[in-house]
C-alpha cells in the first residue's frame, strides 16, 4: 500500500462477538498500512453472550475489558451508543458514557462526538423481541443485559426454597439452554418451557432424543406447541385464555436488531438488517460493511441467521477484505456454512448437532462429557481468538460450505439455489 491511504479512517460500531473480531484483525491485517481504527460499544465491558443463560442461573461472567483486549492494537476505544449515521457527510454520531459505567449508571458523563470515517464496519447485533406479544418488555427478563440477568439469577435462591415457579417462553435452543441451566442450579424450582414447536426441532432426530432425555431428566416440564399471547405479572397467558403461573418469566423468544442502518438510508430487509452483497459490502453505500446478527447475508443455499458461529466468519472476512482494498488486491466472495449446533444442558451435559452447511442436521452428533468439554470451547474460543489474533493471524471459519457454497448465487449472491439434498433448515434465529 500506498501512502494515499495512510490515516484511512475505519469506524467499527458495536463491540460484541463479531465487532470486537473485526475491529483486532482489521488492526492486524493494517498494521503497516497506517489505518486508524475506533471501535464503539456502550459498555467497557465485553458481554459474552453464549454465556447468558448462566448469569440467569447465577453464575457470573468474567470480566473482560474491551481496553484489555485491545491493547497493543492501536485499536481506539470509544464507550458510548451510536445514535445516528450520516452517510452522505460519513460520520457516526456518538453519545458518549463514562469510564467506570455501563452508560447508564448515575456516575455516566454524557457528550456528543461525530466520528467521521472511509470505512463503516456495522456491527450492532441483536435484541430479543420483546415486542411480539403485550407485557414481555414488562414482566419478563432477558438475556440481553448483563445486569438485567444477574439480577433475574440472584432471585432464585430464595424462590427455590418455596418451589417457585419459573417460566422460560421460546423454545430455540437458548430458550432450552436457559431451561436446563436453570432446573439444574436450583432443583427447588418449578421450571417450564414453553414454546410454539418441539424444542430442538432443528435437530436430527437422536440429538433431540438426548435433548428431551436431559429435559426430562432435570425436571423441565416442556408444553410444545403453546403459544404465548401475554407476559402478565405472575404468570404467562397461552392463546385460548390459559395462564401458566410465573413467578419469574424469562423470555428468549424471537431477535430485532437496531433501526439505526435504516434510519440513515443504508438498505435494509423488512427485519431491519442491513442488505449486503457477496463481499457483505452494504447494497445501497458499498464503504459500509455489515457483519454478525445485523446483516442479512445470503448463501446460495438460503439466508444466514443470527450465531456467532456465522459472525465471526463474517467479521474475518470484512477485516480481511478491507486490508485487501486498502492494498488495492481483488477481494473474494463471502462464503460460509454452518458446521454444529452446540447447546448446553446445564454444566454437566450437553449435545452437539453436526450440520450440514445449510444449517440441516448430519446424522452424526456427539453428547454427554465430549459434548460439554466441546461446548465449552465454543464458548471461550471467541476471546481467546481476541488475544492471539493481536499477534497472529486466527481464522474463525469451521466452513466455507464446501459445494453449497462453491458457485457464486446470481445477482451478486443474492439469489438463492437449491441445495443438492433437496432441504434447507428453516431455522432463522438461534
Ligand atoms: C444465551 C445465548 C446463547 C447463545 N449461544 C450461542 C452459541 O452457542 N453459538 C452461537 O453461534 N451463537 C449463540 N448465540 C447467538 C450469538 O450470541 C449472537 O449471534 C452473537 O452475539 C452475534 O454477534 P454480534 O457481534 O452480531 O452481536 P452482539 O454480540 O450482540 O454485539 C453487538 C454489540 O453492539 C453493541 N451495540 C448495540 N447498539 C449499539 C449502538 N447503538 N452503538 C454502539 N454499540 C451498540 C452492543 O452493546 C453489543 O456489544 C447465543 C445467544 C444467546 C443470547
Amino acid at each position: 500500500m500506498t501512502t494515499q491511504h495512510r490515516g484511512h479512517r475505519i469506524v467499527v460500531v458495536g463491540a460484541g462477538y463479531t465487532g470486537m473480531f473485526a475491529a483486532v484483525r482489521t488492526a492486524r491485517r493494517t498494521r503497516r498500512l497506517g489505518a486508524r481504527i475506533t471501535l464503539v460499544n456502550p459498555s467497557p465491558r465485553f458481554t459474552e453472550r453464549l454465556r447468558m443463560h448462566q448469569v440467569a442461573a447465577g453464575g457470573r461472567l468474567a470480566d473482560h475489558r474491551i481496553a484489555d483486549l485491545l491493547a497493543g492494537t492501536g485499536v481506539e476505544f470509544v464507550q458510548g451508543r451510536a445514535v445516528a449515521i450520516d452517510p452522505q457527510a460519513r460520520r457516526v454520531t456518538v453519545e458518549r458514557t463514562a469510564a467506570g459505567g455501563s452508560g447508564a449508571g448515575p456516575d455516566a458523563r454524557h457528550g456528543v462526538t461525530d466520528l467521521p470515517y472511509d470505512t463503516l464496519v456495522y456491527a450492532l447485533g441483536s435484541r430479543t423481541d420483546t415486542t411480539r406479544v403485550p407485557g414481555a418488555d414488562h414482566h419478563a427478563v432477558t438475556l440481553d443485559d448483563p445486569r438485567a440477568a444477574h439480577e433475574f439469577g440472584a432471585r432464585l435462591a430464595a424462590l427455590a426454597a418455596t418451589g417457585g415457579r419459573v417460566t422460560v417462553s421460546g423454545g430455540g435452543l437458548t430458550g432450552v439452554e436457559a431451561a436446563a441451566e436453570l432446573a439444574e442450579s436450583h432443583p427447588g424450582l418449578e421450571v417450564t418451557l414453553l414454546s410454539r414447536g418441539v424444542p430442538g426441532a432443528m435437530m436430527g432426530d437422536r440429538a433431540r432424543a438426548h435433548l428431551d432425555r436431559a429435559l426430562a431428566r432435570l425436571g423441565v416440564t416442556v408444553r410444545a406447541g403453546a403459544d404465548v399471547t401475554k407476559v402478565l405479572p405472575g404468570a404467562v397467558e397461552l392463546a385460548g385464555g390459559a395462564q401458566v403461573p410465573s413467578d419469574l418469566t424469562l423470555w428468549t423468544a424471537g431477535v430485532r436488531v437496531p433501526d439505526l442502518a435504516a434510519r440513515a438510508g443504508i438498505e435494509t430487509d423488512a427485519r431491519g438488517l442491513v442488505v449486503v452483497d457477496d463481499r457483505l459490502r452494504s447494497v445501497s453505500h458499498p464503504e459500509v460493511y455489515a457483519i454478525g446478527d445485523a446483516a442479512a447475508v445470503r448463501q446460495a443455499w438460503g439466508q444466514v441467521h443470527g450465531t456467532c458461529q456465522s459472525g465471526l466468519p463474517t467479521a474475518q472476512h470484512v477485516a480481511d477484505t478491507i486490508a485487501r482494498t486498502l492494498r488495492g488486491r481483488a477481494v473474494r466472495r463471502f462464503r460460509f456454512g454452518y458446521f454444529h449446533q452446540p447447546v448446553s444442558l446445564g454444566r454437566r451435559d450437553a449435545v452437539i448437532q453436526f450440520t450440514y452447511a445449510d444449517d440441516a442436521p448430519r446424522r452424526a452428533y456427539l453428547r454427554g462429557r465430549w459434548a460439554v468439554a466441546y461446548k465449552e470451547f465454543v464458548s471461550a474460543g471467541p476471546v481467546v481468538m481476541y488475544r492471539l489474533s493481536r499477534r497472529m493471524n486466527v481464522t474463525a471459519v469451521l466452513s466455507r460450505g464446501g459445494r453449497a457454497t462453491r458457485s457464486a448465487a446470481g445477482g451478486g449472491g443474492r439469489a438463492v439455489m437449491p441445495l443438492p439434498r433437496g432441504r434447507r433448515a428453516e431455522n432463522m434465529g438461534r
